[in-house]
């Protein structure tokens, strides 16, 4: 069966959502209309934060927030090897600098009790901020990492690309939605094909806070306002008499153009509505392979099916990877490995980084394999990825 490729994720488009994009082309607006706010709000509202704001991409996102956050030269940021590296590369935009701590190797996230060794091991200020990663769609513990936080005064970002619609249970047995700003300060998605939602190229940043939130808004379009309430330069400066004069708007910060697009805030949008589905789907998914390889001694570990993970990746570590992801690829089984460890790098090895650094991540680095996880993955395509698995390891 199957003569065509199985990714280990895809983009589902329906007839809707090309609906949504026609129409928003035949609009008045091509970039940042109507649709922009319309896809925040909702956003806001699925995740449960007060603000969204969305920006260009991903990538974006992040180098906003550190340009919000105010990080600077020297600043030290610690997050996970164990992600794209986007999420270490924005401190880098601002010259900061990325500590890299080591990873829970059941959870495959952030470990919060490395971090705690890094900060304990400096003196207060040394660092100014963490970065956990939603890896793979599953949530961090955001309120322990609020704790922690608070103890040595930093701040939070936490990077959700994986896991819109994900969520972790707090000490008071809430649900405690990725992105819904509870704990972190700023938090951000990403709309690229692979992810969840999909508009092509896309991000969004979520925050409870409002100074942050307004900050956001100006440094995505070059630094400029036009709320007459915060401006500097005096009515008389600005052309007016009594009011300032319409045209007028300031450039207040170095900001950049990291807007998105009318249209594809309406594919977002659009695409949105069907999230949950999408979501439902993952799970199913993930429960079937875990069912499949439940106790086989050719699995190291597999994630499982953990409450409030929102796979976006069904990993699972495995011996002989190179020979099962050789095998599926011959099959047209297009695996894939996440991630590579960042500290590893040739860019950031320039800054000292090793093998045997992050040992934990090194050796999960090893070993791990991303299987087929995207809601169009029929249950026949999910049975021949099982199949040839069990197959090689026979
Ligand atoms: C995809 C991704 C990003 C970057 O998003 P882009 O929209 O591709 O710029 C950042 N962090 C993680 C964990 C991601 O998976």
């Amino acid at each position: 069966m199957s003569q065509q490729v199985i990714p280990y994720g895809k983009q589902y488009i329906t007839e809707t959502d090309i609906q949504a994009v026609v129409e928003t082309l035949q609009s008045d607006y091509l970039t940042q209309g109507p649709k922009i706010k319309e896809f925040e709000d909702a956003f806001a509202q699925y995740v449960g934060s007060k603000y969204a704001v969305a920006v260009a991409n991903g990538t974006a996102a992040l180098h906003l927030n550190c340009l919000a956050l105010n990080i600077k030269e020297g600043d030290k940021v610690i997050t996970t090897p164990i992600t794209f590296a986007a999420s270490a590369n924005c401190i880098r935009y601002c010259g900061g600098e990325v500590v890299f701590a080591d990873i829970d190797p059941e959870t495959y996230l952030l470990d919060i009790n490395k971090v705690r060794e890094l900060l304990e091991a400096s003196s207060k200020g040394t660092y100014k901020g963490i970065i956990p990663v939603d890896f793979a769609g599953r949530a961090v513990d955001l309120e322990a990492f609020r704790k922690l936080a608070d103890e040595f005064d930093l701040w939070i970002i936490e990077d959700s690309c994986h896991s819109p619609g994900g969520y972790f249970t707090d000490s008071k047995g809430q649900k405690q939605n990725c992105g819904n700003g509870e704990f972190a300060d700023l938090a951000i998605f990403s709309f690229h094909p692979v992810k969840h939602i999909a508009a092509g190229e896309g991000g969004m940043i979520t925050t409870n806070d409002v100074d942050l939130y307004k900050k956001l808004l100006k440094l995505r379009t070059h630094g400029i306002t036009k709320d007459e309430s915060s401006y500097e330069n005096s009515i008389e400066f600005a052309g007016g008499e009594s009011d300032y004069p319409a045209w007028y708007m300031e450039m207040q910060e170095l900001g950049y153009n990291y807007r998105l697009t009318d249209f594809q805030a309406a594919l977002g949008l659009s695409q949105l509505k069907r999230a949950d589905e999408g979501l439902e789907r993952r799970r199913d998914i993930a429960k079937k392979y875990f069912n499949a390889f439940e106790g086989k001694d050719f699995i190291k570990d597999q994630s499982g099916v953990v409450e409030g993970h929102a796979y976006h990746l069904y990993v699972i570590e495995v011996e002989d990877r190179l020979g099962l992801y050789n095998h599926l690829r011959t099959n047209k089984i297009f695996a894939q490995i996440h991630y590579i460890p960042t500290h590893l790098m040739p860019y950031y090895r320039q800054f000292g980084w090793k093998v045997g650094d992050r040992p934990i991540a090194e050796t999960y680095y090893r070993h791990c394999i991303s299987l087929p996880m995207f809601p169009t993955l029929t249950d026949e395509e999910q049975q021949f990825v099982i199949d040839k698995i069990t197959e090689y390891y026979k």
